[in-house]
């Protein structure tokens, strides 16, 4: 495909001016050190859909390195991390924008007289050895172009297509990872597969070549897709695809789940509304649901494998252990706030939110509610402090009437201080009289 010339510059001065003034900085910075240099990747991908992308990926016909640290010190920032096996290194300006600086890889992939001109043809053989066409895309930098669409392979086409396109026959045998990143994109953008796409990723996975990836990388697409909006429709394609299995023999995702998934999305809704604290980590949602099919031992081991936090397999066990003893108390007709409390206060948000769409039922749903809005911010007002004054002895006791104070307020039926400090004042005497 020959190369097409567009220029974006109208597009880019559409962004925060903040962001675009930095882009020609990163030009003029490269027009005095007389290098070529580009913005690829997804930021092209998204600048011309029309998606907000803050990932910053530049490329520099020249010692990467060199010219990270050169604009660390231009812009008023630092390099922040440097890579000399691959050249490449990442650079925080001063507002706080993080841009990764690589150099052209043009020593994979030399293929000597094939390409016309020197400055293209590193740039090409860098975008050459992409995932899609539509990532193979770059805009140069430099203020005589600025603005200028590179676009080797047709990407700018596909992207109004709304077509995913590896750039080579042998793509998804390279590297089995686009696999799992075409699904990805098919989802988030609604695009489609190209045909021959389609069929060399089918073939790919008739292979078996997903069986040849590392655990570490498995685990690193898996949590990119639960952490897409769209989680649920790729797992469905994961099904589809028959993918899972690579992860597990058992794993699926049946109508059952996709059906209970479905509800994620409104559960973020709710939680955005209630306005507490915590951030709810949505991707841990889908993930109880995928690792659903398991046994609590197979769920701990596959996740325990795939370097799952401790964190998250805790929250696994839960569910597959305890969920159905908890939804129960919160259906039963009479239940008290203070039982709802004992048996929700260990619980994570998620775990709160995962008993909320499983139970498909309001009566929980108000329940968690009120927990997380009420129960849990029920502080006691008298403390040990109000035992000593009451005459007795630092002791077990302490705890117990506490204990029965917060309870009986939790269900309502303590208001203010005295009214504590009564009840206190009784239960240590029933206690004092049961001990004699
Ligand atoms: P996202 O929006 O999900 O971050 P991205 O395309 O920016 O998508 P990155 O993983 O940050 O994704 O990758 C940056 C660029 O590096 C991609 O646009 C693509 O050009 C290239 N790339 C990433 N992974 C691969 C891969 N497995 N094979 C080939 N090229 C890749």
């Amino acid at each position: 495909v020959s190369q097409q010339t567009f220029n974006v510059k109208n597009i880019l001065k559409k962004m925060e001016s903040e962001e675009y003034k930095l882009l020609s900085e990163i030009g003029k910075i490269a027009d005095n050190l007389e290098l070529d240099v580009y913005i690829v990747g997804g930021f092209v991908r998204d600048l011309i859909l029309g998606v907000e992308n803050f990932d910053f990926d530049i490329v520099v016909e020249g010692n990467g390195i060199k010219f990270a640290r050169e604009l660390a010190e231009e812009l008023e920032g630092e390099v922040i991390e440097e890579h000399q096996e691959f050249g490449t290194a990442c650079v925080a300006t001063r507002l706080g924008l993080k841009l990764d600086v690589a150099s052209c890889r043009v020593e994979y992939y030399q293929s000597p007289g094939a390409l016309p001109e020197v400055e293209a043809s590193d740039l090409k053989q860098d975008l050459f050895r992409r995932d899609f066409t539509l990532n193979a895309l770059a805009i140069k930098l430099n203020s005589e172009r600025f603005g200028k669409l590179i676009d080797f392979f047709g990407g700018k086409e596909d992207l109004e297509a709304g077509l995913i396109r590896i750039l080579h026959n042998f793509s998804f045998i390279d590297d089995p990872t686009r696999i799992f990143r075409a699904l990805r994109f098919v989802n988030r953008y609604d695009f489609e597969l190209g045909q021959i796409t389609r069929e060399l990723m089918e073939h790919a996975i008739d292979q078996k070549v997903v069986e040849g990836v590392s655990l570490g990388r498995l685990s690193n697409e898996l949590e990119l897709i639960l952490k897409e909006e769209t989680a649920a429709e790729i797992l469905s394609d994961l099904e589809e695809f028959d993918l899972l299995k690579f992860f597990h023999p058992q794993l699926s995702w049946t109508a059952k789940q996709s059906k209970l998934a479905s509800e994620i999305p409104w559960a973020e809704r709710w939680v955005e509304e209630l306005e507490i604290e915590e951030e709810l980590a949505v991707w841990q949602l889908y993930l109880l649901l995928l690792v659903n099919p398991l046994s609590v031992a197979e769920a701990k081991s596959l996740l325990t494998e795939l370097k799952i936090s401790n964190d998250i397999i805790a929250k696994v066990e839960f569910i597959k252990e305890s969920d159905k003893e908890k939804l129960e108390l919160l259906r039963e007709f009479n239940v008290q706030p203070s039982e709802v409390y004992n048996s929700l206060k260990s619980l994570s948000l998620e775990e709160l939110v995962y008993l909320v769409i499983v139970s498909e039922n309001t009566e929980v749903k108000d329940w968690i509610e009120f927990y997380l809005l009420e129960l849990r911010r029920i502080e006691l007002q008298v403390t040990g402090k109000d035992i000593i004054e009451l005459g007795y002895e630092p002791g077990p006791c302490f705890e117990k009437a506490l204990q029965a104070v917060k309870t009986k307020k939790l269900n309502g039926e303590l208001e203010t201080y005295e009214a504590e400090r009564n009840y206190l004042e009784k239960y240590l005497i029933c206690l004092k009289e049961e001990d004699n």
